[in-house]
């Protein structure tokens, strides 16, 4: 499965939003789920609450099994259910990995699409771990790759990024 990190802090996000954006939060209903809560329905629920009780305008929660697949993303932008919300959004918040952050770039041109994840390599699910460990980083991150997994908490500090959820108190 792919692993992905966070960027950004919830404090850094709201420095690149203004109170007149028209916001979409964009989540991964899929391999972002795992990693530490970084994506699925609850992480974008949580997000788009506290940007709606920061005074944000989020205007559309989207949850999409997958970004990666580039059709399924342009779906959104031409379908009646949802064309309207992206022709309107000036921000759309990806909480995917870099494959589904790059469609969104190629989908929803002259759209701010922020750029919050960081994907740093593969990882495995075991049932005695109970969560999603990196275990063949890629070779940019300069982690080591070894069978028993990292903790992404732990990939997160060595790289002095953040894993899982934004966390919003
Ligand atoms: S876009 Fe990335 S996080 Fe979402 S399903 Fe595809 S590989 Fe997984």
């Amino acid at each position: 499965m792919i692993i992905s990190l966070r960027k950004l802090t919830y404090e850094d996000l709201k420095k690149q939003l203004s109170k007149e954006d028209k916001i979409v939060v964009w989540a991964c209903n899929n391999c972002v789920r795992f990693c530490d809560g970084f994506g699925g329905r609850d992480a974008m629920n949580n997000l788009a609450d506290q940007l709606e009780q920061d005074g944000f305008n989020v205007i559309r929660r989207e949850l999409i099994g997958m970004s990666c697949v580039l059709d399924l993303v342009h779906l959104r932008a031409i379908e009646d259910a949802t064309r309207e919300f992206f022709e309107q959004a000036t921000v759309i918040i990806p909480l995917t990995c870099e494959d589904g952050l790059d469609n969104l770039k190629m989908v929803f041109k002259g759209k701010k699409i922020i750029d919050v994840p960081k994907t740093v390599g593969l990882g495995i699910l075991s049932t005695d771990w109970h969560t999603l460990r990196l275990t063949i980083p890629f070779e940019d991150t300069g982690l080591k790759p070894t069978p028993e997994g990292m903790p992404l908490e732990e990939a997160a500090k060595q790289l002095g990024i953040y894993a899982g959820p934004f966390v919003t108190k």
